[in-house]
């Protein structure tokens, strides 16, 4: 095992849309794997591939209850909605209040290769909806009215500098 760097805003990988796993084989448990140590480290509830630089549909999520390592999930229901801050280890010091569902049914494979549905509500249910997101590319800071951008604008704009230096 070992910790993968982890991609910062604006990484362009960010925003390329990861593609389906097809075979569970050792080097995508082996990143599986280094996913999960990388989260821990990081002290976050949820990592996808994109955000070590891996354009695979893979998510490894731990909210205390748990590790839940997936390929290729997808909501396949949802019900409700709830408004919560959140936060992402690809967005260093930004908070923001996303809108997203209560409960999911999520779909996915896991690291046996065995396809499973996983029921879940509150803060599971959005770390799933997050990490799934980014397997699409999308971020946090797009799921936020454009008054709020206006006030993180500086926030990614230091950001965006970090990289220029
Ligand atoms: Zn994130």
């Amino acid at each position: 095992m070992g910790k993968l760097e982890l991609r910062i805003y604006p990484d362009p990988v960010l925003r390329g849309k990861a593609t389906p796993v097809k075979d569970i084989d050792d080097s995508i448990r082996k990143l599986m794997a280094d996913m999960a140590e990388t989260m821990y480290i990081s002290e976050g509830v949820g990592l996808a591939a994109p955000q070590v630089g891996s354009l695979s549909q893979l998510i490894t999520v731990d909210i205390g209850k748990g590790l839940i390592s997936l390929a290729n999930p997808r909501i396949v229901e949802s019900d409700g909605s709830e408004v919560m801050e959140e936060g992402c280890l690809s967005l260093p010091d930004i908070r923001l209040e996303v809108k997203r569902y209560k409960r999911v049914l999520v779909q996915g494979i896991d690291s046996n290769g065995k396809e499973v549905f996983i029921e879940a509500e509150d803060l599971l249910a959005r770390v799933f909806q997050h990490e799934i997101d980014h397997l699409q590319g999308i971020l946090i800071i797009d799921k936020i009215p454009s008054a709020q951008r206006q006030l993180i604008r500086s926030k990614l704009k230091e950001l965006e500098r970090k990289v220029q230096r």
